[in-house]
């Protein structure tokens, strides 16, 4: 769905989605963080090749590379220093150093070393070794080249993990200096060269540490947007934009975003799974790094809380928030509408309970959209949208965005983008911008097809319950009304036949006009089998704990012109599944 530049795709029955979650099939589209693009393939197709490694992911720029790279190795255990090997007289091909130790506070070290002055007697099995060879890509030896060579078989031999860094310019793909050509990864930085458009990424033979380094990046959101893959590859209509121009573009992105919301700086990102990434990857501090997370958060979200020391409470728990909050807590961190089952917490008690202890409250506020809520008004410090949902609602962007009022969280967060190189593609900036004049439009008939399908759906004899905000038997129905200007259009709901059979039943029937798809805020209405889909592997002890229902059904109404085919087409289906 979305066309060329597609950010989901369909699955037209729940067998699709189980051979998804199984691996038993390939998808060609899918949800972009999860299937990569078909562009992005192939790109990857081309690196692989050209390293002779059988894995590669891309991101959007070589920092991110090399810093998930590096997150990864560090959490198979014990490696923790990073020594840099740096050809005498050359620039790291990397814009700044700095990030390295921002990889993991506590733990790794970052030692520079000219080639010569061969560190290989001082690495073990807990080092990096990063060879870092300047610009120069051409294969030919340089006077260090021996110097580089002995230094990574050294290394090599005594278990040190060796990276090797290779830059390119003007769309070159250079492949390995033979010096370096023993590495276990390479992390490139490549630029088009034609169009705004540059990517990182990461190669590798070893099986076990992609795949896990693929299922990270997965959560933690860096991406390579497929437009800029197009470029990359020298198709696509991007190649005509001249950079000034979509760097423009991207500013007025940012400046309109930071409007809606109220804020005075925003920072645009690859996904909304890496804006939330990095603002609490900069907010936690060694022995300060406690989130205290409020609602049942997006899977991903929720997945990245749960390694770490972090709280979890329920929207009506928050009585006991204050016990929760302590000199170890670096955030409080909430969703204004929780995805699927509706809550809405109240900003304003987080926010004094956050301010009484000087901490800040950080706000995903992608299911309210800025036309519903402004976390600012109720005290939110941090405000994070995936702009692949209501924002675009075409299903042709992926993006994330982190609004800021704080002059010193904007210095944090605009000194942490020029390290790392992270922000969204322009050429995915300028896709954004062609959405967003209609967002008020859109957003009025999405929270009015909204109140339609959930009015239909509770009263429907083949529906056992619904999840909405704006049902007054809803838990969060009086916060809501407080908090929200419109509930959204995300609704979860269970069957009367609440079974496996009566979910494939329903679920398989053709529900016209209806997209069977993940993803919300589309313009179109999408529906997903939510907990089959985001907890495939839970058991239903977990799924109890987490108040989520094995059946669970998601519908992110649309905000089409009649909402009537999109209801007849439920009754049907229900109808005949009942
Ligand atoms: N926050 C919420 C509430 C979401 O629903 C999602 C994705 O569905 C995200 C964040 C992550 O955004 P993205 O998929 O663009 O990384």
């Amino acid at each position: 769905m979305g066309g060329d530049h597609a950010i989901t795709g369909t699955f037209p029955t729940l067998d699709h989605i189980i051979a998804f979650k199984e691996g038993t099939a390939e998808f060609d589209h899918g949800y972009y963080r999860f299937v990569s693009h078909p562009r992005l393939r192939q790109l990857e197709a081309e690196l692989k090749s050209r390293f002779t490694c059988r894995h590669c992911r891309l991101t959007e720029s070589l920092e991110t590379a090399l810093l998930e790279l590096i997150l990864c190795l560090h959490a198979q255990g014990t490696r923790s220093r990073i020594v840099i090997l740096k050809e005498e007289g050359a620039a790291t091909p990397f814009k700044d150093e700095r990030f390295l130790p921002a990889c993991d506070r506590e733990g790794v070290s970052v030692l520079t070393l000219a080639p010569t002055e061969k560190p290989a007697s001082n690495l073990g099995r807990s080092d990096f070794l990063l060879i870092a060879p300047g610009k120069k890509n051409d294969n030919s030896p340089s006077p260090q080249s021996a110097a580089i060579a002995s230094t990574v078989s050294a290394a090599l031999a005594q278990g040190a993990h060796v990276i090797a860094v290779v830059t390119a310019a003007n769309g070159e793909v250079p492949g390995p200096r033979p010096e370096v050509s023993e590495a276990q990864f390479f992390v490139l930085g490549l630029r088009a060269a034609q169009g705004p458009a540059k990517a990182g990424a990461v190669l590798g033979n070893e099986d076990a540490i992609m795949d896990q380094l693929v299922q990270q990046m997965k959560r933690r959101g860096p991406m390579l947007s497929s437009r800029a893959a197009d470029c990359l590859l020298g198709s696509g209509s991007a190649l005509s934009t001249a950079p000034e121009d979509a760097d423009a573009a991207a500013a007025r992105v940012a400046d309109a975003l930071c409007r809606l919301e109220g804020g005075t700086r925003a920072f645009l990102y690859s996904s909304g799974m890496s804006a939330i990434t990095r603002v609490l990857d900069l907010l936690r501090q060694p022995g300060k790094s406690q989130i205290v997370a409020v609602g049942h958060l997006y899977s991903d979200t929720f997945q990245s809380l749960l390694l770490g020391e972090n709280l979890f409470l329920e929207v009506d728990e928050l009585n006991s928030l204050e016990n929760c909050v302590g000199n170890q807590t670096a955030a409080i961190f909430t969703e204004t509408i929780t995805n699927p089952l509706s809550d809405v917490p109240d900003l304003q008690a987080l926010s004094r309970t956050a301010r009484a202890h000087g901490i800040p409250l950080v706000v995903d506020n992608t299911i309210a959209s800025p036309l519903n809520c402004n976390p600012f008004e109720f005290g939110a410090d941090y405000v994070i949208h995936s702009t692949t949902k209501y924002l675009n609602g075409k299903n042709d962007h992926g993006g994330g965005v982190v609004i800021v009022r704080d002059p010193r969280a904007a210095q944090m967060l605009s000194d942490c983008q020029a390290l790392l190189d992270d922000g969204m593609s322009p050429l995915e900036a300028a896709a954004l911008e062609k959405s967003l004049g209609s967002l008020r439009e859109r957003m009025r008939r999405f929270n009015e097809n909204a109140v339609s399908v959930e009015g239909f759906l509770a009263g429907h004899p083949g529906v056992k319950r619904t999840f909405f905000n704006a049902n007054p038997s809803h838990r969060s129905y009086a916060t809501a009304r407080r908090i929200l200007k419109g509930p959204g259009s995300v609704i979860g709901f269970t069957l009367a036949r609440d079974t496996w059979e009566g979910l494939r039943a329903f679920y398989d029937s053709p529900l016209a006009g209806i997209h069977k798809a993940p993803s919300l805020g589309s313009d179109v209405t999408l529906l997903c089998p939510y907990t089959l889909l985001t907890h495939y592997e839970n058991t239903d002890e977990e799924l109890a704990k987490i108040g989520l229902p094995r059946f669970l059904l998601r519908i992110a109404v649309g905000c089409e012109m009649d909402i009537a085919p999109v209801i007849a087409s439920l009754d049907e289906a229900l109808t005949r599944s009942g």
